[in-house]
């Protein structure tokens, strides 16, 4: 990483691992053959394939040949989504599908997608510190739902959902479980069988492996339509010439993953800890913590600074070359704040002064001091200029 600059936004994407990126870089300069010939180019080139498979399989204690390698979390959401929901509409079926209010717009954009096809949605809610509880999807549930999609961590918040719970209601019913794991794929143990999920979507590039390339797990016995058509690589699910590197990147990241995961988790959320506490109290305890305190994962802090604009905190961090993210969402011109906050019942004000932190491989507690030196700076100057917080 830069020795200069601070990077505290692992949520939005991770550098590439240089362990990984010299995998890749060995299979880019060695193999170019079409994993699909059979010779003595394409074998090489299947044989990276099979491997980086079994590599990802392995994370989720999955069989190899559930998983489907694709361009990313995006097209995972999609596959997963459509893939279910649009040969019940092809059917002439009007399948519901219930999802939360917080998902990703990769989840959420396609269930407006398949609404606007004769699909059922039902958004449900979640509570002020952003859990769900699995009894609102036993609610949701009618004779038509076919599919119930929820992300397994928030990707502003980081607040984990019930998902193991979830599918011990959907299973009886023979309704498929979904779960966007991007954000929490990495940062918690996932065992897919012991979750019950039937399908699960993963990206790459917030795992220390390249942008476009990811996977979506398909318990085997799923059937769903590919949204590719072609020539049929990736069991049919997925067609398109394989990205070779990619996928060797994909799986040499999650290699390293397995190694690590429980010591880099307690490193990760008592630097966390540390900074939500340090920042508090260095700011007289004003700051809003958003999410539940205990059920999220460990990297993840999302804030709120009252009679501050999050995005104008956002462009003073980065005069100081310390980068976060502001949470914060235009839409359709009209500033609101965070979507995910504003679902959580937190007003426009509060939502719009909202930062997320997150940390991951490369944080160091010296760059956590920095911050919250930095940032208490910032908040004290902006406070001392603000009517707002004048007049509080
Ligand atoms: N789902 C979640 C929860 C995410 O956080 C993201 C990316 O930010 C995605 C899906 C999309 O993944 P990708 O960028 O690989 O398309």
């Amino acid at each position: 990483m830069d020795n200069e600059k601070i990077y505290l936004d692992y949520n939005a994407t991770t550098p590439i691992d240089p362990r990984v990126l010299e995998g890749m870089a060995a299979v880019g300069r060695d193999n170019f053959g079409n994993p699909s010939s059979s010779h003595c180019f394409g074998r090489p080139a299947a044989e990276i394939v099979r491997r980086a498979r079994l590599q990802v399989a392995a994370v989720l204690k999955a069989e190899p040949e559930e998983i489907c390698f694709t361009s990313g979390g995006t097209e995972s959401d999609n596959l997963a989504l459509k893939g279910v929901v649009l040969p019940c509409l092809a059917a002439g079926r009007k399948p519901h599908v219930i999802v939360s209010s917080v998902e990703h717009p990769a989840v959420s954009e396609s269930c407006r997608y398949l609404e606007s096809l004769g699909a059922r949605i039902t958004f449900l809610p979640v509570a002020a510190d952003g859990t769900l509880q699995a009894a609102q999807v036993a609610q949701a549930i009618n004779d038509d739902t076919v599919l119930v999609s929820l992300m397994l961590a928030n990707n502003e918040t980081g607040v984990l959902f019930p998902l193991a719970e979830i599918a011990e209601i959907t299973r009886p019913h023979g309704i498929l479980l979904h779960s966007d794991a991007v954000q929490a794929f990495g940062k918690v143990e996932i065992d897919v069988k012991a979750l019950g999920l039937d399908l699960l979507s993963l990206s790459g590039h917030k795992v220390y492996a390249p942008k476009g390339v990811g996977a979506l797990w398909v318990r085997s016995g799923v059937r769903i339509e590919p949204l590719l058509h072609g020539g049929g690589q990736e069991k049919g699910l997925r067609s398109g010439t394989e990205n070779l590197a990619g996928m060797a990147g994909l799986g040499l990241a999650c290699e390293i993953l397995t190694a690590g995961m429980a010591d880099e988790a307690t490193r990760l959320r008592r630097l966390r800890d540390r900074l939500e506490m340090k920042l508090a109290a260095a700011l007289d305890q004003q700051l809003i913590f958003h999410g539940h305190r205990q059920l999220r994962v460990p990297n993840t802090c999302s804030l709120s600074v009252p009679y501050v604009d999050g995005e104008s905190l956002l462009a003073h961090l980065d005069l100081d070359d310390i980068a976060v993210s502001a949470g914060s969402a235009c839409s359709s011109g009209e500033h609101r704040g965070s979507p995910v906050l504003r679902a959580m019942g937190i007003g426009p004000e509060l939502a719009q002064g909202s930062l997320r932190i997150s940390l991951g491989r490369w944080t160091t507690a010296a760059e956590v001091e920095i911050f919250v030196e930095k940032l208490t700076a910032i908040v004290r100057r902006l406070w001392a200029i603000s009517p707002l917080y004048q007049a509080r």
